[in-house]
């Protein structure tokens, strides 16, 4: 879950003093405070005060709190107005560090966190947190730091600093685990209760494939008349069919094809319990196409289509030199404003998919996890791959 942050900036007008240039982060440098207060009063007494020293955040036991933008410097590193420390790296307090205990514990676990997301969100490797410390030591050997700090000074009289790296790496690998492996298989195993409830992504088509059978036979079978289909609808994708005759009940029914009242109607996209004479049920069937002897008038089989030849699919490869890839919708115009999200082939070394459909203009339908199934714009120039 994302750490949210209070802000209480210090106002523009003290910038001269707290914030005087504008930044472009580069690090994020660790301070302890050597002091007993809480984040919110370690920032209001930071930008209330008038002295050339400054940070960005404060962090307690309970909170994160911005006192100066991310994107200004401040004065936290000792390494004058040509260190690196002041100029390019953001700047964390951990709060309570004077006397440590349970608060502290907390507010430098707290810290750990919110450090790893800041990584995460800037695609940056734990090479980027670095000690106070460090920087006043390469201050002292440049002439611009007096003497070397020893902040944040909980962390390193334990030596325990490469134990806090390691614990933000831990949480960076976390949150860097990928929402989309470099291949997904394409298609779920097939359910074994002959129906399927439909998801995000799901058409016919894709359907048709992941259960063997043709998108006429489900239409038929469920009695659709239009190709669109709702989340959570319920269908029949094994053919099994049963007419009602004068006598059944959806109790009866559902004794006699082993499911539930429950499961029968949702199945067949029951408003109530009254059933007419005639009327078709999609009903658990272990084979497509199987009629189903036990019915005293079994509907008839529907007429048996071949299964579609196995076709060898094609690939799409978007390679890692692509930051993002825009995906669409299947059902609108894979243009500018109409995106369903975007793919990060960089982040995970490159993607592969399976070309679901090929649209034509070198546009494809392929399945991702992220997004369901979506359009891909994948043409000349683009680095794309196809195969
Ligand atoms: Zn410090």
């Amino acid at each position: 879950m994302t750490i949210a942050v209070r802000k209480m900036l210090v106002a523009t007008s003290k910038y001269g003093i707290k914030a005087p240039y504008p930044m472009t982060a580069e690090y994020i440098t660790v301070h302890n405070t050597l002091n007993d207060a809480t984040a919110e009063n370690e920032v209001k007494y930071m930008i209330g005060n008038n002295n050339e020293v400054s940070f960005h955040y404060a962090i307690d036991d309970r909170e994160v709190i911005l006192g100066v933008p991310e994107n200004r410097n401040a004065w936290h590193c000792g390494d004058s107005s040509k260190g690196d420390g002041n100029r390019k790296s953001i700047g964390v307090e951990i709060c309570y560090s004077k006397s440590g205990g349970p608060r502290y514990e907390k507010a430098e676990a707290l810290a750990i966190r919110f450090i790893a997301q800041m990584l995460h969100e800037r695609k940056w490797g734990i090479d980027r947190v670095r000690t106070h410390k460090s920087w006043t030591e390469i201050g002292v050997r440049r002439g611009l730091s007096r003497y070397v700090k020893n902040c944040p000074h909980r962390i390193l009289d334990a030596n325990r600093w490469d134990d806090f790296l390691g614990a933000v790496k831990k949480e960076l690998d976390a949150l860097n685990k990928p929402a989309e492996t470099v291949v997904k298989p394409v298609y779920k195993p097939a359910a074994t209760s002959g129906t399927h409830t439909v998801v995000a992504g799901d058409t016919l088509w894709s359907l048709s494939v992941q259960y063997k059978t043709t998108v006429a036979n489900l239409k038929e079978w469920n009695g659709l008349t239009s190709d669109s289909l709702s989340v959570g609808q319920v269908l029949s994708v094994t053919g099994a069919v049963y007419t009602v005759v004068s006598g059944d009940t959806l109790y009866s029914l559902a004794k006699k094809f082993d499911m539930t009242v429950d499961e029968l109607k949702k199945a067949n996209g029951l408003p109530s319990n009254e059933l007419s004479i005639g009327q078709k049920l999609s009903v658990k069937g272990k084979v497509a196409h199987e009629p189903m002897q036990a019915a005293p008038k079994p509907a008839p089989a529907p007429k048996p289509s071949p299964a579609p030849k196995p076709v060898a699919k094609k690939k799409l490869f978007l390679p890692a030199t692509a930051d993002t890839w825009r995906v669409y919708p299947t059902n609108k115009a894979p243009v500018a404003g109409n995106e369903k999200g975007m793919l990060a082939p960089k982040k995970f070394g490159g993607l592969t998919y399976e070309i679901l459909k090929s649209r034509g203009n070198h546009i494809y339908e392929i399945q991702t996890s992220s997004f369901g199934r979506v359009q891909i714009f994948a043409g000349p120039g683009t680095g794309a791959i196809i195969k």
